[in-house]
């Protein structure tokens, strides 16, 4: 579909004036201006009126726009208070948006919303996030392997470093599958939406990006000792070319692993980028019953 004379002047006026907000360096501040990477976020988030959206580093706001119409609310935390002032003048005062200036790593949610009883918990995560906290932004959403978030959200669209998105998503057996890959896929089922280039940004980061959506969920069956799965998973791509038994060594000798392996089918020199995500729980769980019977 094509946009109107008039969408594409609201267009043309939206990207220019992104292009006078001076972007900071240690907020990693990219203004995306591509449409086309716009409508793949807001597809991929699947959005009903009945949404509630988090939205982490709105920036400019260009993506605020998109959601608000779409969704019951948009909560957005920016830790620019520069930012801030503009994008509340900018927006003006819409009923289902409210703003909160902080570091998404450190606010707690929670307590803050509770101040604004309009505004219910979030369900969903649509965001073009700092690339610099990229992991810790991971782990407060979802949580770890041994400690998952407990009422996480339905649904999170991210905006990221195309590298990360591939090992994210990533299956075994490809050069993207690592530790991370193992990780997330416990906690989520994981899609990649996009590709997205580098101009589409102002000013564009020295990497490409990436559309991801994933889906929390943790992975059936799970560990029956999650912190030592994930102790495991750490180890065993710790070399990524040693064969698991080896990285292993320091946790369970090579004739208790061996049986072990065999026992799952699989073969006694594999490497951890070998293991689908369920075989790595069904090792977790085997090692763990040896360890625990020794
Ligand atoms: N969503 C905007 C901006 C993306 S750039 C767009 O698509 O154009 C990343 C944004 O995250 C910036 O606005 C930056 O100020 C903000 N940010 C950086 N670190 C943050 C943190 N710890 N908590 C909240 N926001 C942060």
């Amino acid at each position: 579909m094509f946009p109107t004379n008039l969408q594409f002047l609201t267009i043309q006026i939206r990207l220019l004036y992104i292009m006078t907000i001076q972007p900071r360096k240690r907020f990693a501040q990219h203004w995306l201006r591509s449409e086309k990477a716009l409508n793949k976020i807001v597809q991929a988030a699947e959005l009903s009126d009945s949404d509630r959206i988090l939205e982490i580093g709105p920036g400019t706001g260009i993506l605020t726009h998109r959601l608000l119409p779409l969704a019951a609310s948009v909560v957005a935390v920016e830790i620019d208070r520069d930012l801030c002032q503009k994008l509340v003048k900018k927006i003006g005062r819409v009923e289902n948006f409210l703003l909160l200036q902080g570091d998404i790593l450190s606010l707690d949610l929670e307590t803050n919303l509770a101040q604004f009883p309009t505004f219910q918990n979030p369900n969903k995560v649509v965001a073009n996030i700092p690339y610099n906290i990229t992991g810790p932004i991971l782990e407060k959403l979802l949580g770890t392997i041994a400690q998952p978030v407990a009422n996480t959200y339905d649904l999170i669209v991210l905006l990221l470093q195309k590298e990360v998105a591939d090992r994210i998503c990533a299956q075994p057996d490809s050069k993207a599958y690592s530790s991370l890959s193992v990780k997330i896929q416990y906690l989520a089922k994981c899609e990649f939406i996009c590709d997205v280039p580098a101009k589409a940004f102002y000013p564009p980061p020295k990497v490409d990006s990436a559309v991801i959506r994933l889906r929390p969920q943790l992975i059936e069956p799970q560990a029956n000792n999650p912190k030592q799965m994930e102790t495991l998973v750490k180890l065993g791509f710790s070399s990524k070319r040693k064969m698991l038994r080896n990285n292993l060594k320091a946790v369970i000798e090579r004739d208790r692993l061996l049986p072990l392996l065999e026992k799952l089918k699989v073969n006694p020199q594999v490497r951890a980028e070998d293991l689908s995500v369920q075989q790595w729980v069904a090792l977790a769980n085997s090692i763990g019953e040896v360890i625990i019977n020794n």
